[in-house]
């Protein structure tokens, strides 16, 4: 008998993966340990230690672990080694920089050191190793220990005791390292193999059905645990009540607001929304089908929509809701009200920009205006107050009222106050003839560095608002022309330091063209 090893992850578990009634918790360990067998009396039978790691899976599918290590068991089987012992990590959390020790690997080490093994069986090298320094360490054990190899059950190999072995065996892991999101296709087609065989792959049960746990038998006679899909009564019933509602004409954020009224829940446990609804009822699963890289596959669970046609509609139908609009190229956006009171989207509808008020939002959803007009319309007024002395200066005293009783910049403002007044009245002199002009433009230049630095200075110290303000142009046709050279961004800021919101107002009978006093009901901020 070889010494059992001992380490952290060593420790005996049930066959089966323990899983809870969904599959393994995230950054469970899976260490499973058969009985040691001694090597072959003739010497001829390799004793393999097979390892597997779980990791992210962009399919968005939880892999299975027992899938992995059935794989390499055959492989064992087919090669005439003996399977000493599996080892296995969960790592779904852990990134390939992670340095949270691995127990199963840790495990994997111990048993190697102790002699268990002539080969380490995995699926795939980036199972084995996330970091060169993990295989170098595998390397020099493998000059004290039988270990003398490492087999993918691709059939790719690598030989710890010869230097072209080991050669390749790093170039595998340098590889593993670039590439440890890749799943291979070989795993991709096994999978597809598996998914007609009724098996639950994904982590949480979806709505409208139950997980049944069900014992499984690999073709060595290993058993694990998978799940099966049975139909919960009560939520089926929900369904098939969501399919006729879409199908009558009803939006999903109604029957969220309606199911959330009656208290149901969905497959986690939290409340249903809009977006959670349209998920739910336009999942292939209802339909007893399930996606497998991009197609609809036959799963093997009973159809709670048993009409294909039904469901294809169904889809149709909630996929026809509105879209989410981009909000980069509206500039109302946030700004913009309708009369009910909701805050309007943008929208573009046959290549034509368009706010609109959506009953998704909660609103009246009957509002909706061409997006140009309104735009212009309100970037006129904006432009038009700001090169307002008036209102600029009650804007600016707002945002100061704001600051606070702060007395630097109490300060500062006295300062440049003070300032401004000097190069007034340096322009009198200027023109009463009381000054020469080479004193006025050196004291000017003086004055004017000063004030600079003050206004700098407050800048600081105030609001972004306050400092958008002092830049922007004074005059109309500067703004107007600075207006065309600002991003979406600034052009939103400059809109909101002048304005609260724009309430877009119901359009009275018989209008012919567009009204923006009528229509439009700035609230201005001063
Ligand atoms: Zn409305």
């Amino acid at each position: 008998m070889v010494e059992r090893p001992r380490g952290a992850g060593a420790r005996a578990q049930p066959l089966a993966i323990d899983a809870g009634r969904h599959g393994p918790g995230l950054g469970d360990t899976v260490a499973r340990e058969c009985v040691f067998e001694s090597a072959q009396p003739n010497g001829t039978k390799l004793r393999a230690i097979l390892y597997d790691r779980i990791s992210e899976d962009p399919d968005g599918e939880r892999e299975n672990i027992e899938i992995r290590l059935a794989e390499s068991r055959d492989y064992c089987d087919a090669q005439g080694w003996v399977v000493v012992a599996e080892y296995s990590d969960n790592d779904i959390s852990a990134s390939k920089f992670s340095r949270k020790p691995r127990d199963g690997y840790e495990a994997l080490l111990a048993a190697v050191k102790a002699g268990a093994g002539d080969v380490i069986v995995t699926t795939e090298m980036e199972r084995l190793y996330r970091r060169l320094e993990e295989l170098l360490e595998l390397i020099k054990l493998a000059e004290r220990t039988p270990l003398r190899q490492i087999v993918c059950t691709d059939g790719s190999g690598y030989s710890l005791s010869t230097s072209q072995g080991i050669h390749a065996a790093i170039g595998a892991v340098n590889n593993a390292m670039l590439e440890s999101a890749k799943i291979s296709d070989r795993m991709k087609r096994k999978k597809a193999a598996k998914a007609g065989n009724g098996w639950w792959w994904g982590g949480h049960r979806p709505f409208g059905y139950q997980l049944v746990e069900q014992e499984g038998r690999t073709a060595t006679g290993k058993k694990f645990i998978y799940y099966e899909l049975e139909i919960d009564p009560a939520e089926a019933e929900l369904v098939r009540e969501g399919v006729k509602r879409v199908l009558a004409g009803e939006t999903a954020n109604a029957i969220a607001h309606d199911w959330t009224r009656r208290g149901i829940r969905g497959a986690r446990g939290g409340a249903l929304d809009n977006t959670q609804v349209t998920r739910t009822l336009t999942s292939p699963h209802l339909a007893g089908l399930r996606t497998h890289r991009g197609k609809l596959v036959r799963g093997n669970w009973p159809a709670i929509i048993e009409d294909r046609e039904e469901w294809e509609m169904l889809r149709a139908a909630l996929q026809r809701t509105p879209r989410m609009p981009r909000p980069r190229s509206y500039v109302l956006l946030g700004l913009l009200y309708c009369f009910c009171g909701t805050r309007m989207r943008g929208h573009g509808r046959k290549g034509k920009r368009e706010y609109e008020c959506r009953a998704l939002d909660g609103g009246c959803g009957r509002t909706r205006r061409k997006a140009d007009p309104i735009e212009d319309a309100v970037r006129d007024a904006v432009l038009t107050a700001l090169a307002d002395p008036e209102f600029r200066a009650a804007l600016a005293g707002e945002l100061r009222a704001r600051l606070g009783t702060d007395a630097s910049v109490r300060e500062l403002v006295a300062r440049r106050d003070q300032d401004r007044a000097r190069l007034v009245l340096l322009r009198d002199r200027l023109a009463d003839g009381t000054i020469e002009p080479e004193d006025f433009t050196h004291a000017k230049s003086r004055i004017s560095e000063r004030l600079e630095g003050v206004e700098r200075a407050l800048a600081a110290r105030s609001s972004p608002d306050a400092t958008l303000l002092a830049q922007l142009p004074k005059e109309y046709e500067a703004l107007q022309a600075a207006w065309a050279k600002w991003n979406l961004d600034r052009r939103q800021a400059v809109l909101r330091l002048a304005l609260n919101r724009v309430t877009v107002q119901p359009i009275r009978r018989g209008r012919q063209v567009f009204d923006a006093r009528a229509e439009l009901k700035p609230d201005w901020r001063v």
